[in-house]
């Protein structure tokens, strides 16, 4: 702790964003950056606390105290190794972690906790610019060779760790580039590709092979590529939508958020969609159902492309502003996010429920909604209708954005009849291996739709483990 009164003395400084007007016109990203010499002062605000609740935060178990020390006294490459210790990729965690370290931190409780994630963001792009991070290939190869199928931050991480402790590593993605949601679900205008492309070249320098446009249950079988390596890692994802199944579904204009989003990143990276298969808010009355990120970057890529008017509506009742009496510190906080989308400009609307789509010439023109009431049973929301509420809202783009509900078991979980535990995720033992032998599996697609740091956590643990079983062999 570099200097003891800094955080009595230096007020919390976020870098903030880019003006609304300027920022909504392109798809860069949102959030600026400090000066260095303001980062550090931010970095002096860390107490160094006995019991660094931050750190108990972080799923990868971040250094923080440790870090932002030595990002205080002005040694950024130490601060880089530091952090890179415990989290290979802090350049896509500095910018769109939702960040629990931070709910965590001691600062916290009066409500102006360490700027964490933003000085990681900082130390890494500071490593990066001063040439720290370059390939480091492992000196010794063990002789083992590993397939990883899912190019997303698990997959990248587990390839990144194994990699390292000489194994050979192919990573696997049946998409045209790596990345996953990274690349693929999450806007630009939260995480720029540019950023993935370069974390990407290094991995390969450092030998690992990515294999793109493969999908292994289709192009190659999975049981194909257990004849050729020692052991195979499920990260694929939990891409399976949650759909709505209501009357009127069928009607154009109503598409799931991924396809939505997944159009917009890739045209932004230049591919060409013919016009019919556009899905555009351009000059449309947009509704997006489902109160979460999803829904949140689906606004903001609305009103970037030219929408009339956005409404983002959510089934769940509107949480609260403060924290509530049973989610006290140093918990995260439970309460209402407002995006960089949402100050953009969208009406947001909670207790809705939708009864269903109603259109003209076979495109939707509506929905409609309902309101419901939610109390408190034994511990569990339930939920009634609210009689005489129901109203219709004008839109004709919908975007469903309720979450997803496991992976995609067609294709290679199918073929490999990969056991799966009670919410249809891929089961796995503490091990982290699934029902087939040499078949381990992490990430999403084993814990459920969660976050980027989780599935980078998920990747470093399931490496551990591959690494432990390819030793015992040896
Ligand atoms: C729109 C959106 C926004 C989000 N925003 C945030 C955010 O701001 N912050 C945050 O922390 N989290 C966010 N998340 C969640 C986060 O992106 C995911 O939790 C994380 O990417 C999961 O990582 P993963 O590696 O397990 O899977 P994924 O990122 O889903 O990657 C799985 C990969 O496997 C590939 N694949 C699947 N099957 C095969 C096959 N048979 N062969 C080859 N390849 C295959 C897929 O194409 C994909 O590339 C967001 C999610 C979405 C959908
Ligand atoms: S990865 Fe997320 S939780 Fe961990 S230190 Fe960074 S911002 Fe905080």
């Amino acid at each position: 702790m570099g200097d003891p009164k800094g955080f009595l003395e230096i007020k919390s400084k976020p870098a903030g964003m880019r003006p609304i007007y300027e920022r909504t016109d392109d798809y860069s990203e949102v959030e600026q950056v400090l000066n260095s010499e303001d980062r550090q002062l931010q970095a002096s605000r860390c107490m160094d606390c006995g019991i660094p609740f931050c750190h108990w935060g972080c799923p990868v178990d971040n250094l923080i105290p440790e870090w932002n020390d030595l990002l205080y006294r002005g040694d950024w490459k130490g601060a880089s190794e530091r952090l890179h210790s415990t989290n290979n990729f802090p350049e896509f965690t500095g910018r769109i972690c939702p960040a629990p370290c931070e709910h965590s931190c001691v600062l916290n409780i009066d409500g102006s906790p360490v700027t964490i994630r933003e000085n990681e963001a900082a130390i890494v792009e500071k490593a990066f610019a001063e040439g720290y991070i370059r390939p480091n290939p492992p000196q010794v190869r063990t002789g083992k060779k590993v397939a990883v199928i899912g190019s997303g931050p698990a997959g990248m991480a587990a390839a990144d760790q194994l990699n390292r402790t000489g194994h050979m590593v192919t990573l696997f993605e049946k998409d045209r580039k790596a990345g996953g949601l990274l690349r693929y679900g999450i806007p630009d205008f939260k995480l720029n590709k540019h950023i993935i492309d370069r974390r990407l070249k290094i991995m390969m320098a450092e030998g690992i092979e990515i294999l793109t446009e493969t999908e292994i249950g289709k192009e190659i079988s999975g049981k194909e590529l257990l004849k050729k390596f020692d052991a195979l890692c499920l990260t694929i994802g939990a891409m399976h939508p949650r759909d709505l199944s209501i009357d009127g579904r069928e009607l154009d204009g109503i598409h799931f958020a991924m396809d939505y989003l997944t159009q917009q990143n890739k045209v932004n990276d230049g591919a060409y969609v013919a016009y019919d298969n556009r899905i555009t808010a351009e000059n449309r009355h947009v509704l997006v159902i489902g109160g979460g990120d999803t829904g949140s970057d689906c606004v903001g890529t609305a009103t970037r492309q030219g929408a009339k008017s956005v409404t983002q509506i959510e089934i769940l009742p509107k949480p609260p502003e403060q924290r509530s009496a049973d989610n006290p510190w140093p918990y995260y906080a439970k309460t209402l996010k407002t995006s960089t989308s949402h100050e953009e400009g969208c009406e947001r609307r909670w207790s809705l429920s939708t009864l269903r789509f109603l259109g003209m010439q076979q495109r939707v023109t509506h929905a409609e909604v309902q309101e419901v009431a939610w109390e408190q049973v034994n511990g569990n929301h339930k939920m009634h209708v609210v009689p005489g509420s129901t109203e219709k809202i004008d839109a004709d783009l919908i975007l469903l954005a309720m979450g997803f509900v496991h992976p995609v078991h067609e294709g290679l979980l199918t073929e490999m009849e990969i056991g799966l535990d009670s919410r249809r995720n891929i089961q796995v033992n503490p091990e982290m291996l699934t029902n087939q032998e040499k078949v381990f599996a992490a990430g999403d697609a084993a814990s459920g739709a969660s976050l980027v740091v989780t599935a980078i956590a998920s990747g470093r643990r399931v490496a551990r483990k591959i690494d432990d079983f390819l030793s015992s062999d040896t």
